[in-house]
């Protein structure tokens, strides 16, 4: 199997699990803001309701810290 951004798929639990770890590869396990390399998870960007879908340009890495205040 390859790793490919071709097929959109639904967000269901399962896929959301491996789509998530497809964003912190993608990202090489990094926060996307400061580096770290510890706690990360996976951050929904703003413009969630414009495609409706957890595709991964919505995603990104970050590490908890980061997380949070991107929720801020
Ligand atoms: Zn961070
Ligand atoms: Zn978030």
């Amino acid at each position: 199997m390859m790793p490919s951004k071709a097929a959109p798929s639904r967000p269901d639990p399962l896929s959301y699990e491996s789509l998530r770890q497809q964003i912190l590869r993608r990202d090489g396990w990094r926060c996307q803001s400061c580096g770290a390399m510890s706690n990360l998870e996976v951050h929904h960007r703003e413009f969630r309701s414009h495609s409706g879908s957890d595709s991964e340009e919505n995603l990104i890495t970050l590490c908890s810290g980061c997380h949070a205040r991107a929720h801020l």
